[in-house]
């Protein structure tokens, strides 16, 4: 696996892709790799003649410094789990590498996608990925990238914001990978105490719970049965939870719009840990 830190390397070694017509699967991380990420390795290695990741803890979209700062970073373990999966490149770049001070990045008015579940809680945050999503795509031109269900409403506003500047990359999802009770894996997991973790599955069983209760109840029935069933645990925190058209994200209140989908946003501890599955069939 060749390790890319330079804008001028990797357009060296794209311009080798370019020419040849090959394939590039694209799979943009903040690191703290975990079987989630490899799944979409994985995905990308099937499709692709060639599969780039970055690994870049982009500052612009995090609201919280906190956060920002106590994101773990394990770059040593994550080369030898992107060497293991036979990864071709890895770009790495630094902030200033990325954020030249001449680079002015494109606005972009992501409307109601922007004030609902993620975006009202966590302001600036999607102009943040935007930003980097969109710098990245620009410097890395892929022929399909690669991104994760777990982060639902993430994947909406990418797939908004690749039609918006009509850029010609497939956007490609793929299911969140869990632990055997059902906990999403996270790099944010690295966190957790033990007794975090295991109150953390109760998100889990919450969103099962959901789907188990969705027949005979309407939308906003379910969203109180769901919230009672999870506060039930009083060591976790409730950030919010959204029964949504999984299409417009709008929430569902009176009648089921298909397909539906449910999303947790809750604190163990103080580690934010989001998660969603469907609703339906
Ligand atoms: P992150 O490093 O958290 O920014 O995530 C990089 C990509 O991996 C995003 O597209 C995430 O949605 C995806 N991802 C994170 N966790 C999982 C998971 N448990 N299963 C599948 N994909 C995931």
């Amino acid at each position: 696996m060749k390790i890319i830190t330079t804008i001028l390397d990797l357009n060296l070694e794209l311009q080798g892709i370019q020419k040849n017509n090959f394939s590039l699967g694209f799979v943009p991380t903040m690191g703290a790799l975990h079987e989630g990420h490899l799944s979409l390795i994985e995905e990308s290695k099937k499709n692709n003649s060639y599969t780039i990741v970055s690994i870049f803890v982009n500052p612009t979209q995090f609201n919280n410094q906190d956060d920002l700062k106590n994101y773990p970073k394990p770059i040593e373990l994550d080369t030898s789990l992107l060497e293991s999966a036979q990864c071709d490149y890895l770009f790495l770049p630094s902030s200033e590498e990325i954020y030249t001070k001449d680079y002015i990045s494109p606005s972009i008015d992501l409307g109601k996608l922007d004030q609902v579940m993620e975006g009202k809680h966590r302001p600036g945050h999607f102009q943040g990925v935007c930003q980097i999503v969109y710098r990245l795509f620009n410097l890395i031109q892929p022929t399909n990238a690669y991104f994760g269900e777990k982060d639902f409403q993430q994947v909406a506003v990418i797939r908004y914001m690749t039609t918006f500047f009509k850029l010609p990359i497939k956007i490609i999802t793929c299911e969140t990978k869990r632990d055997e009770r059902g906990l999403a894996l996270s790099s944010r997991n690295l966190l957790l105490s033990n007794e975090e973790k295991e109150n953390a599955y109760h998100i889990y069983q919450t969103l099962t719970y959901a789907k188990e209760n969705k027949h005979l109840n309407t939308p906003i029935k379910l969203h109180q049965l769901t919230t009672s069933y999870f506060l039930t645990n009083p060591k976790l925190e409730l950030e919010y939870i959204a029964i949504i058209n999984s299409t417009t994200l709008e929430e569902l209140v009176d009648d089921w719009i298909e397909p539906s989908t449910i999303c947790i946003v809750a604190y163990s501890g103080k580690t934010r840990l989001i998660d969603n599955i469907s609703l339906s069939e």
